[in-house]
């Protein structure tokens, strides 16, 4: 008698246990330091080639995530026939053809340009000075400035200001054009790419033109040059603008790695938990690889060891009750564009997507915490949802206990980090995101961003409050709200 009620209070202890075992905790243990330095070692050696979006490093990048999470055991996103997510990027090489007047300019020595990516036909374009716009018709037309100091954001941003909608770009004037061109050289004179099937927005190019090659047209420009370039009152056009830029445009084919693991629960497993970091890089320039360890091989790898954790709960029946899709994207370092073209064309409707949680660049120290490896900057994380703000700060002070640093958590911030990586990409369809970020450091894009220099006990307590954090958006009972 005694033994059976002894073996009754103990299987009854027992489920009491059993219901007390911390489940979130249980699974993040195989979240660790030696995974992600082995598969960090991968895909941020020279041979990934620096995973530039659309070529052979990005490729080998996407087959080695793939593999990697079949052998996890993670499903194709509903509706897909594999892990990838594929979509057409259009590669376009600045240069190109002038000429002003039946004056042709030569590319950079002459004249450069930006805000211009898709190939464009300029023909026979008016061009105005700003203070003949009242009195010159209201047709399509540049205006041409000349520049008065080396500050080239403020002068456009200024001149901007003044611009009726019939002005379709700027020509800037400058005497000082090869320091300027020394200065914009790489940002002008590198490859750019878009989306194939991005709906053509109206581009606003600025060109850039050198002073003394116009020398021809002092007469026949009125004045333009004369003094501090003021011009005439008059209507006539100064100049009529011929031009053909951006040539050459090749289409090339890059993919998001969609892992999803469907969640548990009959009803909630609709919604889902999107887990985001770049795979890609910036590529290999004049031979030299830049392996991108940091930026965004540390997101990465912390990917594979989450969806490693959220399987490994779900084999055993413990899995999180709505779904979680993993999804490292590629395109980040050219414009955010695989996470572009997911939030135009989701796998699962954006409206059931409770947030995303996006990590890049996690495995460094910055200046401001040269010898403090126990921090982490959080941005974004109230912006749309107090809830899901609250919930990271509960995960970090439960079980990982960062020093979670808002600096930049701040739309007017200078740097601008909110739009910056993949999650604004959910942002602006109004999910909420937390963007996870251990700042910038004197490796950022450049080719010394390589493995030896990650602090890998850093990147595993990250990934841990990711897993965290997001292991209660997709278990609470109640999904998180927006603020407004
Ligand atoms: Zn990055």
């Amino acid at each position: 008698m005694k033994g059976i009620i002894s073996l009754l209070f103990s299987s009854a202890l027992c489920v009491c246990f059993s219901q007390q075992v911390d489940l979130a905790k249980k699974y993040s243990a195989t979240i660790n330091e030696a995974d992600l330095k082995k598969n960090l070692s991968v895909i941020a050696s020279d041979d990934y080639l620096g995973r530039e979006t659309g070529k052979q490093g990005q490729k080998m990048t996407a087959d080695f995530l793939t593999a990697y999470f079949k052998r996890l055991g993670c499903s194709f996103a509903p509706g897909m026939t594999d892990f990838e997510q594929h979509f057409e990027v259009i590669e376009s090489t600045p240069g190109g053809t002038l000429s002003l007047n039946g004056l042709s300019l030569n590319f950079k020595s002459d004249f450069i340009y930006y805000g211009c990516k898709s190939k464009t036909t300029l023909e026979n374009i008016p061009v105005y000075a700003v203070e003949q716009l009242k009195e010159a018709e209201e047709k399509p037309c540049y205006v041409v400035h000349v520049m008065k100091s080396m500050e080239v954001r403020k002068e456009v941003s200024e001149l901007k200001k003044q611009l009726p909608k019939h002005v379709k770009g700027i020509i800037l004037v400058s005497d000082k054009y090869d320091t300027l061109y020394e200065y914009l050289e790489h940002y002008v004179t590198t490859k750019t790419m878009y989306l194939a099937d991005e709906k053509k927005k109206a581009e606003f190019p600025i060109l850039f033109l050198k002073q003394s090659a116009l020398e021809s047209l002092k007469k026949e420009s009125n004045g333009l040059f004369i003094g501090k370039g003021k011009v005439l009152k008059f209507s006539k056009p100064i100049f009529t603008l011929n031009a053909q830029i951006n040539t050459q445009q090749d289409k090339l084919k890059s993919s998001n790695v969609l892992a999803y693991i469907e969640g548990s629960d009959p009803i909630l497993s609709k919604e889902v938990v999107i887990i985001t970091a770049h795979y890609d890089h910036i590529g290999v320039d004049h031979g030299v690889v830049y392996n991108g360890a940091d930026d965004d091989g540390t997101g990465t790898v912390a990917l594979l060891e989450l969806a490693e954790a959220f399987m490994e709960a779900k084999k055993n029946g413990e899995g999180p009750k709505r779904s979680i899709l993993i999804m490292p994207v590629s395109g980040e370092e050219k414009g955010l564009l695989g996470s572009d073209y997911y939030s135009s064309h989701p796998i699962i409707p954006l409206e059931n997507t409770v947030a995303d949680l996006n990590i890049d660049m996690i495995g460094r120290n910055d200046i401001a915490h040269e010898k403090d490896t126990n921090y982490i900057y959080i941005i974004g994380s109230n912006m749309l949802s107090d809830d899901l703000h609250e919930i990271n700060e509960a995960a970090n002070k439960k079980y990982t206990d960062l020093k979670l640093d808002y600096k930049f958590n701040s739309l007017s911030d200078p740097n601008q980090f909110y739009y910056r990586s993949d999650h604004y990409n959910f942002a602006k369809h109004n999910i909420p995101v937390i963007f996870y970020f251990s700042g910038v450091h004197e490796d950022y894009h450049q080719p010394t961003d390589d493995v030896e220099k990650i602090i890998f006990s850093k990147v595993e307590k990250v990934a841990r409050l990711v897993y965290f954090t997001a292991w209660e958006l997709a278990n609470a009972p109640k999904r998180i709200t927006l603020n407004r």
